[in-house]
């Protein structure tokens, strides 16, 4: 049996655009087409592309916070598609999420002692006023913060304060699978590190389970145990970080790890860069066969008739290229 704490079979999810109230649908955004993957307890799972690319969707998908068109979902044992509301309000409690900017997912009216002790009031995982406040103390303390920030409003915090709050909300719900969506992206370098490394001793300390969804690669690497790639829906390419940063197999990961700046200069000079041409397909209208072709730099002619599957190319390194 599956010791998985999350797996996603073949998830589809397409948003039907235009038309007007009588027309219906003028088009189909195909935002994910048949995404697999799945999180052991404990892991974290990097979901790596460009804007665009579905993994937003997807991680929305997992949170039940969209419909997923097709596919299961199977959280702790439980297929969340045929849960009961009142079974998923349950379920969901058990699965957070982190916002890429914490100043739009924080309250700006409420202090943050306020914030963090909504949750816990609501789900009544603390109903002793008293001890509600003790564990906001104590939920500050675990993400680097003071108990006088308790007091503060979000505007009176800085970038990365906030989003130390953004993940002590969602730690107050003791969750088991925290989806963190590009939750570093709108903060300084400087702030990046410190929030990823946070992040890394609360799983440490709480046995957390990260979906950590980025733009770049570079983001994800110290903090994720496995890494898939998405391009324009599909997963192109999944391995454990060391495959997947050292033996690259899909020529859009390659490219996407060749703008990843290396910190020693003399490599940096030496190394090569893929310049990917053209831009990112629609996925109103997304190309035939496999859907990088049109950019691929090694494209040959069965790759615009023939989508290729994702297939296990060495243990655990998948990829979804018919050259690999
Ligand atoms: Fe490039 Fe063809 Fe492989 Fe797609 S299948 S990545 S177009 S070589």
């Amino acid at each position: 049996m599956s010791q998985a704490l999350l797996e996603v079979q073949d998830l589809v999810k397409h948003f039907p655009v235009g038309g007007g109230l009588l027309k219906g649908a003028a088009g189909v955004v195909r935002a994910v087409e048949g995404v697999t993957f799945s999180i052991q307890r404990g892991e974290t799972l990097g979901l790596v592309g460009e804007s665009g690319c579905g993994k937003t969707t997807t991680g929305r998908c997992v949170l039940q916070l969209e419909q997923p068109t097709s596919g299961r979902i199977v959280f702790e044992g439980a297929e969340l598609t045929g849960l009961s509301q009142d079974k998923l309000r349950t379920v969901r409690r058990h699965m957070q999420v982190i916002f890429q900017d914490p100043y739009s997912s924080l309250n700006p009216r409420m202090t943050v002692g306020d914030i963090l002790a909504e949750p816990i009031k609501v789900h009544r995982i603390v109903s002793d006023p008293a001890k509600r406040q003790a564990r906001v103390r104590e939920l500050l303390e675990q993400v680097g913060l003071h108990a006088q920030h308790a007091r503060r409003y979000p505007h009176q915090l800085s970038g990365g304060q906030r989003q130390r709050v953004g993940v002590a909300r969602a730690l107050a719900m003791q969750p088991s699978l925290i989806v963190c969506d590009e939750p570093v992206s709108a903060l300084d370098v400087s702030i990046q590190a410190q929030i990823i490394n946070l992040l890394e001793e609360l799983q440490a300390r709480f046995g957390l389970t990260y979906l950590f969804i980025a733009h770049d690669l570079s983001v994800v690497r110290h903090i994720s145990d496995r890494v898939a790639v998405m391009y324009l829906g599909r997963i192109v390419e999944l391995a454990d970080r060391q495959s997947l940063y050292d033996e690259a197999l899909h020529p859009y990961t390659r490219a996407l790890l060749s703008a990843v700046p290396i910190p020693d200069p003399k490599l940096e000079a030496r190394r090569e860069r893929t310049v990917l041409r053209g831009e990112v397909p629609s996925p109103l209208n997304p190309p035939s066969g496999c859907v990088f072709h049109p950019r691929c730099p090694i494209a040959v002619d069965r790759c615009s008739a023939e989508i290729p599957a994702l297939r296990e190319i060495k243990p655990g390194h998948w990829a979804a290229c018919h050259l690999a």
